[in-house]
């Protein structure tokens, strides 16, 4: 037996293969010097060559030519000219963000709906339970940059005392000026 019996060994590149693997090519590049040579051989193979002399197989992403680079982002340098905000105005950012964010909601609303659909059509026998997760988070997004369940949470509130015939006096209590009040027919 040559080597330790397998295809590459056969072949008689087992020490090759070896020199190419301790001399810090990636599994890639030995597999592709491998091919040259004539010899067609899968990564799964090489690892057990390579076990069987005791070598240890090399990270995929260990190579030299995949070096990460850092990111960096300069802030100065962002065309904020392509966002519908104004940059001086705070409220602006907030509200486009909430705004965003309600579009990822809608978006994965519509997933969930859809998801539904297939199930109800017998497309699918159920709904994945990513789709649910996401639909979480993407509601707590929405609850986090627009503090929606207290709004509403507080609205009920004020309608319950409201019923109760008592009246809100802390202006602070009733809607924002952005949220529509469903019942401003006030006697003027
Ligand atoms: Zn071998």
């Amino acid at each position: 037996m040559i080597g330790c019996g397998c295809k590459i060994c056969k072949a008689d590149l087992g020490e090759f293969t070896n020199e190419l693997i301790l001399s810090g090519e990636s599994p890639k590049s030995v597999l592709a010097e491998l091919e040259k040579e004539g010899l067609t051989v899968s990564k799964k193979l090489l690892k057990k060559h390579l076990a069987a002399f005791e070598i240890d197989y090399p990270h995929e992403n260990s190579n030299s030519d995949q070096i990460c680079e850092p990111v960096t982002i300069e802030l100065n340098d962002i065309d904020f000219s392509q966002y519908d905000f104004d940059i001086n105005q705070v409220e602006s950012i907030i509200a486009y963000l909430q705004k965003l964010n309600l579009k990822v909601y809608l978006n994965q609303l519509q997933i969930t709906l859809q998801a539904q659909q297939n199930v109800i059509d017998g497309k699918a026998p159920g709904v994945p339970s990513e789709v649910f997760k996401n639909l979480a988070i993407a509601c707590e997004i929405l609850e986090k940059s627009t503090g929606m369940r207290v709004m509403v949470n507080q609205q009920q509130a004020i309608k319950t005392v409201e019923a109760m015939g008592l009246t809100i006096q802390n202006q602070a209590l009733l809607p924002p000026k952005n949220v529509q009040a469903n019942s401003d027919t006030e006697t003027n």
